[in-house]
């Protein structure tokens, strides 16, 4: 099938080599900029493959300043393949603790332990072979072969299709899965030889400093800014452009926060789908009234001493958000009905993973366990 050409992709008004032209000039300056501002990152300092590789994956739908304390701990509790591979469950899914996207974190154990039975515990210096493993897509693949091994293949995400729509002001929706690889074929074809890696991480850090999404970019600042079609048509922030989200599913949850002077009542969520093998507060689908809280409370066999409404709280997940009322229950003693554990203050810090969903009724319930000491 022939190639189409990305004048027709990107659908822009310009000749094709005046694409490969503009795109070509952009790595001498972006690079030359990129080693004067680059900020100090943890993970920049000795980006051995495998701390690049976990920096990545955290980063992925993660701000900067939320991964560096988890970056930190992770490495120091799993220093190397080896010991990724080998951690427990609980122990992998208690330093993603607040992180989200836990899939992510069992991704990475799990290509860890490919890692191990096909490579012999180090990450293998090759782009198809990368993106064989367990959570690696395009994007992880790229960014661990140009910057861990030097190899020359694009890294393209939200900040990388930013600039590039700008550089090119192009009025194609770059949430379209065509422009996506339209974009990458041009960095592939335009990427530097020499420092693929350099080049690589050059264009996030403008995507996410200078050219960043929300507001209007620092174009004054920018090294690009002679080159910027976007620049030049005086409304840069116009692009890129984008097609409407789809509305998020709303669900609505009674969340039921039960503790005493041993613990704290909590399940384990399945272990498939959203939050996979997490713990949970118990909770009922809708919002439930104060006689269907009591009648609840009562067939789980507790009998609080006081039960107070909480401050209702939400959580949006990509496709979904949650909209949560809530009650504590103080109890003088749980015993923990069929599918519950009750979980020991002590242990609460180190044996349970809770996702940052609850933490406003964690909050409530670790401010509750004040009443009874
Ligand atoms: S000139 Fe402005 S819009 Fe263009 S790449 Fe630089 S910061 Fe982004």
């Amino acid at each position: 099938m022939p190639v189409k050409p990305l004048v027709e992709i990107l659908n822009l008004p310009l000749p094709e080599e005046e694409i490969y032209r503009l795109a070509a000039a952009v790595p001498v300056p972006l690079i030359r900029w990129y080693r004067q501002n680059a900020r100090e990152l943890p993970w920049r300092e000795n980006p051995t493959p495998y701390r690049v590789w976990v920096s990545e994956v955290m980063l992925q739908q993660t701000r900067v300043e939320a991964v560096k304390p988890y970056y930190r701990r992770f490495l120091e509790a799993l220093p190397d393949i080896p010991a990724l591979a080998a951690a427990p469950e609980e122990q992998l899914l208690k330093l993603w603790e607040g992180l989200g996207y836990y899939s992510r974190a069992r991704n990475l154990q799990k290509a860890a332990r490919q890692v191990m039975e096909r490579h012999g515990g180090q990450l293998p210096p090759s782009y198809e072979l990368l993106l064989d493993l367990a959570g690696f897509g395009e994007y992880t693949a790229g960014a661990v072969a140009s910057i861990a091994f030097g190899i020359p293949v694009p890294a393209v995400d939200g900040n990388v299709l930013r600039v590039f729509s700008r550089l090119l002001a192009a009025e194609s929706d770059v949430m379209s899965p065509a422009v996506r690889r339209g974009y990458r074929r041009l960095l592939m074809e335009t990427m530097p030889r020499e420092s693929p890696g350099g080049y690589n991480q050059a264009l996030m850090e403008l995507g996410a400093t200078l050219c960043a999404p929300n507001g209007p970019p620092n174009c004054m600042a920018c090294p690009l800014n002679r080159i910027c079609r976007a620049y030049l048509t005086g409304n840069p922030a116009a692009f890129p452009v984008k097609s409407p989200q789809k509305a998020r599913r709303i669900e609505e949850k009674t969340i039921f926060t039960a503790v005493s002077p041993e613990g704290i009542l909590l399940r384990k969520r399945p272990a498939e789908g959203l939050l996979a093998g997490l713990w949970e507060f118990p909770w009922e689908e809708g919002f439930l009234s104060r006689e269907e809280i009591s009648a609840r409370l009562e067939s789980w066999g507790l009998i609080p001493r006081k039960v107070r409404t909480l401050r209702p709280a939400r959580h949006i997940f990509t496709h979904i958000e949650w909209k949560m009322e809530g009650v504590l229950a103080l109890c003088g003693g749980i015993s923990p009905p069929e599918g519950t554990v009750l979980a020991r203050w002590g242990e609460l810090k180190t044996d349970y993973a809770v996702p940052s969903a609850f933490s406003a009724f964690l909050k409530a319930a670790l401010a509750a366990r004040e009443e009874f000491l």
